[in-house]
């Protein structure tokens, strides 16, 4: 019943995937957009607008390393009083980065964490999750891409071992039924463009190797594993801390709706950084932003697990602010171009289940 070197069995037996124990579903919008992120600085009225939005399932995992281009575009128009709209995963890196430069922020959102999307996103390091097609993966943006993920990625490493874990690694273990352990990207048989995938070209020198299980050989019986290492984010503490620096360093927050762009005139500063995510839909009118639905069912916490789980297109992360658990469909076309934030209990229930199937069987 061991699994791997360095675990120990009753590591594995004590996930209590029970839909009594759900807390909380959450459903969310992702902001996809099929040329990637935008990052061009626009003239609106008096303002320098510099947009950073549209990071699809990618938006944590690339926040610092976008962040740090829209910064360096801001800064370059030569003020140094800056605004950023929107308090979420780029907004609060933005913000920070900024700081950083020596630069006075005010942070105007409608909604600060926890009550902005990039609370409810899953929590894991995947820089290329819907963050393009692949017939927009140009060469020129591929190395966009490549300096976003490095940056990001260096810059997660400074939030290890901090008090509250904001930031961990967790081995996750893909289990199959059959031989394949891969993740299918399928594509589905309507002939849609495909995502386009670019760690393994790109960057995946920072990508740990995976480890095949035999089946027989780990607690799932006769059903095939592999472990992959992957970064985790524990959003609740991480955000808090992105927060609780950005007062520090002398930050401002003001509450606030813009219900069209035009309403920026009547701000003090002008450079603005853009970062209101799927909000920049409606307030630039901007259609090339397509949701992409995804809902999160949230477990009570257990410390004690560490590792994730993938089984049949349901994915189980060990979040420590709550065991996530979230069905994903058999390829990244699930939830597309689905606004709807309804929560759905039958999903729900399904995925918890599925995950539970994987302990209720032997
Ligand atoms: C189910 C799900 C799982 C995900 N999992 C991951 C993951 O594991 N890893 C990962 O990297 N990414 C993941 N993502 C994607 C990630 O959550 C998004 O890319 C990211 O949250 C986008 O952040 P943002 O700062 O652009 O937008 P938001 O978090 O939406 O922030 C926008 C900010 O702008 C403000 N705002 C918007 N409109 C206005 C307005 N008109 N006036 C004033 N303020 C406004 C909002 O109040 C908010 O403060 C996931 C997304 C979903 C839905």
């Amino acid at each position: 019943m061991r699994l791997g070197r360095c675990r120990t069995p009753s590591n594995w037996f004590c996930l209590r995937a029970t839909t009594d124990r759900i807390t909380r579903i959450t459903v969310c919008t992702r902001p996809f957009r099929a040329q990637g992120p935008r990052l061009d600085i626009e003239q609106i009225g008096q303002k320098n607008v510099v947009h950073n939005y549209g990071h699809g399932g990618s938006g944590w995992s690339l926040s610092w390393g976008s962040s740090g281009i829209a910064v360096q575009k801001a800064l370059a128009t030569g003020e140094r009083d800056i605004a950023v709209i929107g308090c979420g995963a780029l907004g609060l890196t933005s913000a920070l980065l900024l700081q950083r430069a020596g630069a006075h922020v005010t942070i105007y959102a409608k909604e600060l964490p926890p009550n902005v999307r990039s609370s409810l996103a899953t929590g894991l390091w995947t820089p290329d999750s819907r963050i393009c097609l692949e017939e927009h993966a140009t060469p020129s943006f591929k190395q966009t891409w490549q300096n976003m993920a490095r940056t990001s990625f260096q810059t997660y490493q400074t939030f290890l071992g901090l008090p509250g874990n904001p930031v961990e690694f967790i081995d996750s273990y893909v289990v199959s039924d059959d031989a394949d352990t891969e993740r299918r990207h399928t594509l589905p048989a309507d002939g849609r463009p495909k995502f386009a995938e670019l760690q393994r070209e790109l960057i995946n020198d920072l990508i740990p190797k995976s480890e095949e299980y035999a089946p027989g050989s780990h607690p799932f019986h006769d059903r095939y594993m592999r472990r992959n290492t992957l970064m985790m984010f524990n959003l609740a503490a991480y955000s808090r801390m992105l927060m609780a620096d950005f007062i520090a360093n002398g930050g401002k927050i003001e509450i606030v709706e813009f219900h069209t762009h035009g309403e920026f005139a009547a701000l003090r500063q002008r450079t603005l950084i853009n970062a209101t995510g799927y909000g920049a839909r409606a307030l630039f009118d901007d259609q090339s932003i397509t949701p992409v639905r995804g809902q999160l069912t949230r477990l009570i916490p257990q410390p004690e697990i560490n590792y994730g789980l993938f089984y049949k297109g349901v994915s189980f992360v060990p979040r420590r602010d709550g065991l996530v658990v979230q069905a994903v469909g058999e390829n990244d076309y699930y939830g597309f171009d689905d606004a709807t934030t309804v929560p759905d209990q039958a999903e729900a229930n399904f995925a918890v289940n599925t995950i539970a199937s994987l302990f209720n069987d032997g």
